[in-house]
């Protein structure tokens, strides 16, 4: 479903280059459930807007359902994205002055009016116990609800992917629980999720863990001396199974 090839990132910064991505390959099946791990600033979050569509690499290719997501004019990108690919960040990038209700149908990809979907928004805001705070706007919610209208947001077009950055890097360990209970619940429905996450909440949902280290992927936990900044070290680069 995604494929990276050699991904490269590189920003400037008044310290010189940073290497956010170093030549990452990762092969993602449907069906999988991808949590990744690494210390602050190895590029997490750099690989999942890169994976996303919304993050141009510098050097390297991704393959999404085997098209070439940065060979394509962008209008193209953002169609294949809102079509097929579900957000979740960890500050949920919810919008200000719409209700719960109107921030979950913003997930849809535009012009898409039928019906369905205004009756799944109900489900979801049910499912998701939000069913009493339709008409709520995202500044008189908790924390907890907002993360739960950006879930929902995320899976009212039932994406072939979910990419969560931190999805519970703002939610108490109740919250917390909450959420990835959903994620499975959708990976367990047949969907792919590929999450960032520090802490321990994903265990018991992931079917594959990989650890990342200055800009590179690596399938086991990364040895004691890693760095914590980005540049290179000697952690290989793996292209994962699939
Ligand atoms: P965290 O866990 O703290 O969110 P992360 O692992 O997600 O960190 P990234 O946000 O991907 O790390 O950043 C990787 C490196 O790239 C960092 O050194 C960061 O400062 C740098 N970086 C990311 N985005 C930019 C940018 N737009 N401009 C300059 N440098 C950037």
């Amino acid at each position: 479903m995604l494929l990276c090839e050699q991904l490269e990132r590189r920003f400037g910064g008044p310290a010189g280059e940073v290497a956010a991505l170093a030549g990452v390959s990762l092969r993602i099946d449907r069906g999988e459930f991808v949590v990744i791990k690494g210390p602050s600033g190895c590029g997490k979050s750099t690989l999942l807007l890169t994976m996303g569509g919304m993050q141009r690499p510098s050097r390297g290719n991704l393959l999404f359902l085997d098209q070439n997501l940065y060979e394509m004019p962008a209008a193209r990108r953002n169609r294949v994205r809102s079509k097929h690919i579900g957000f979740v960040f960890q500050l949920f990038h919810l919008i200000p002055y719409l209700t719960v209700r109107e921030n979950i149908l913003a997930g849809l990809p535009p012009g898409d009016s039928s019906r369905l979907p205004l009756e799944r928004v109900d489900d979801l805001m049910s499912e998701l116990g939000l069913g009493h705070r339709a008409l709520h706007k995202p500044g008189s919610l908790s924390a907890g609800e907002r993360q739960r209208t950006a879930l929902a947001r995320a899976l009212i077009k039932k994406p072939d992917v979910i990419l969560a950055d931190e999805p519970t890097g703002n939610l108490d360990p109740v919250n917390a629980a909450y959420v990835f209970r959903f994620l499975g619940e959708y990976h367990r429905s047949g969907g792919t999720v590929v999450v960032v996450t520090h802490g321990q909440d994903a265990a018991g949902y992931a079917s594959r863990t990989l650890h990342m280290a200055s800009g590179r992927l690596s399938a086991d936990p990364p040895p004691p001396e890693t760095s914590t900044t980005s540049g290179h070290d000697s952690t290989p680069t793996i292209a994962a199974k699939g």
